[in-house]
């Protein structure tokens, strides 16, 4: 498993402590333990999570797609997250407009994904910035693309704290993203 960087409660009222107990508590460790299980004894053993995603499908595919998924969206979130700057704003303002489009345009393929999944913010090997929808457990690494945020649109995510209110969880969401750990992950 890997270390959630923050408390439990840490990210409250946005998300609540039941809501990480659950999600990384329940949800990832259970991601984990299937795709150990499946592993084992396979070629994929001893394969980097990485490489497993780009080579496997069926059910190790989804269960490493996932561990990976939420690793990096639990990692994307701090309970003091720094504000858009530098080199990212400046690709997203060429990009999108202005940040308030960007957050707009990503909020709206997030509350739009039908059914489970993420909106992803990914790079280009040219450095162009895009949203993506990806549905179950998808990645845009397997596009080619160098993912930089998520966000998880599972129900599970956000059941807890707001029901069906998938829209009001993606705007708490987004206010708990850091955005200097985004662009730390640029690599264009
Ligand atoms: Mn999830």
């Amino acid at each position: 498993m890997p270390e959630l960087p923050y408390a439990f409660d840490a990210l409250e009222p946005r998300m609540s402590r039941e809501t990480l107990e659950f999600h990384y508590g329940k949800h990832l460790q259970t991601y984990v333990d299937n795709l150990n299980k499946l592993i084992a004894g396979t070629q994929y053993e001893n394969m980097p999570l990485k490489e497993i995603i780009l080579k496997s499908d069926g059910g190790i595919f989804n269960n490493a797609a996932q561990t990976w998924n939420h690793t990096f969206f639990f990692q994307t979130l701090s309970p003091a997250p720094a504000a858009m700057s530098g080199r990212l704003a400046d690709r997203i303002a060429r990009d999108f407009g202005s940040e308030t489009a960007f957050r707009e345009a990503l909020s709206k393929a997030a509350a739009g994904l039908f059914g489970s999944g993420w909106a992803w913010l990914a790079e280009d090997n040219d450095g162009r910035l895009s949203i993506i929808q990806k549905q179950n457990a998808g990645n845009p690494m397997a596009d080619g693309l160098n993912p930089l945020m998520t966000v998880d649109v599972w129900e599970h995510a956000y059941y807890i704290d707001y029901r069906n209110r998938r829209a009001d969880y993606i705007g708490a969401c987004l206010e708990v993203i850091d955005w200097g750990k985004v662009e730390e992950r640029l690599m264009h």
